[in-house]
């Protein structure tokens, strides 16, 4: 019996796509990455994947697993594999919210657990402009960072448990929810990053933060990273901590930018060597609650630390624009002629 009757028996019929059905999995959207699979497999269940790496294994026919295609770097290049979707692994099993974690399938979209997350007032912090594609078993393959590393680390640092399915087909349960545990070798670990080279990973337990109740974002323009690494660290020192993004966008990467989208706008009157994207983040009513001068405390907060850094020249010099509250509602102060401040405050559920 040959591999794709064999998957055919243990999948179904219409869970083994050959021929011109296997399109989607046969390139990235680059178009610099193109191949030719054997067969691509829709698994359903962890039981599912373990028949498929059984019959690949006794075959030795090599497979990629492919979860949201967003990798873009030709991690799923599978010439003559077999490439195990894992599109329909896609059940929030559960979010505990006193716990402050979700029990997921890998094919889960990152987007998806953002809302279900964010339902329960919980945050997911990983976040990228993939989030709408890049699936819970590409992030941890991958183990991505997005835009709030600073603060809540790389996806490693929010996995707490998973499960893998091994090339022979044996389930490897690491699906503990614990925080404190210090037990022996973490294969966990291992797994994460390794980019689909040792196991299919199936399942994870992901760590949920508490949704920041305000945000305050800014562009901020620094002459050197030094400079804008003292900004940084005030900007800690008085919010506790608050910094979730600090983006660095050198020059270069501005001018790539603004030359592939002439209709955007540049942040500053001129180009500046150093571009910070910065959001804080705040949990406490405190800090989230707007005060007399109808400004929200994180906002008034970013204002004044950054600001007073572009004054004193030990940190960042900073573009214009207006005050906007996330829904597009002017909150604050006007452009500020080249030395003003590009802030924006949102309180959740705005
Ligand atoms: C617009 C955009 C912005 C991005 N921003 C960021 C960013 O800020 N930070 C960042 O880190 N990345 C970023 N990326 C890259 C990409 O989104 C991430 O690497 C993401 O984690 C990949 O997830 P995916 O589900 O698309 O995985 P895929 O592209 O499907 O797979 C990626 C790799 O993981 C392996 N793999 C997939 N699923 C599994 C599984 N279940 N078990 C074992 N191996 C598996 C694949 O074989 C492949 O090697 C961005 C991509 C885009 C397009």
């Amino acid at each position: 019996m040959s591999v794709i009757q064999s998957l055919r028996g243990a999948l179904g019929e219409d869970r083994v796509l050959t021929g011109g059905d296997m399109a989607a999995w046969s390139g990235d959207w680059t178009g610099r990455y193109r191949w030719t699979p054997l067969c691509v497999v829709r698994p359903g269940s962890t039981e599912e994947v373990c028949a498929v790496m059984r019959i690949a294994h006794s075959a030795a026919v090599p497979v990629v697993p492919v979860s949201g295609h967003t990798g873009l770097a030709g991690g799923t290049h599978g010439d003559g594999a077999v490439m195990l979707s894992l599109e329909r692994l896609n059940a929030i099993e559960e979010i505990r919210p006193e716990a402050r974690v979700a029990v997921v399938g890998a094919g889960v979209v990152l987007s998806a657990l953002h809302e279900a997350a964010e339902a329960q007032g919980l945050s997911f912090p990983i976040t990228f402009g993939a989030r709408g594609s890049a699936r819970v078993g590409g992030l941890l393959a991958t183990n991505a960072g997005g835009s709030n590393v600073l603060r809540y680390g790389n996806t490693r640092d929010l996995v707490l448990g998973l499960e893998a399915v091994t090339a022979e087909g044996r389930v490897l349960d690491l699906m503990t929810a614990l925080h404190k545990n210090n037990a022996g070798y973490d294969l966990r670990h291992l797994l994460i990053g390794s980019e689909g080279t040792l196991a299919v990973i199936t399942r994870a337990v992901l760590k949920l933060v508490r949704q920041p109740r305000a945000h305050a974002t800014a562009m901020v323009a620094a002459r050197s990273v030094s400079e804008a690494l003292v900004l940084l660290n005030r900007l800690q020192d008085v919010t506790g901590g608050a910094v979730e993004a600090f983006e660095y966008m050198p020059a270069a990467y501005m001018d790539t930018y603004l030359a592939l989208h002439p209709e955007a706008r540049a942040p500053f009157d001129s180009p500046q060597a150093v571009n910070i994207l910065l959001e804080l983040g705040v949990t406490s009513p405190r800090d989230s609650t707007p005060g007399e001068d109808g400004l929200v405390p994180v906002v008034a907060a970013l204002r004044g630390n950054a600001g007073r850094a572009a004054g004193t020249g030990a940190g960042a010099g900073c573009g214009g624009g207006a005050f906007r509250g996330a829904a597009g509602r002017d909150v604050g102060a006007p452009r500020g002629g080249g030395r003003g401040l590009a802030v924006a405050g949102r309180r959740a559920g705005q």
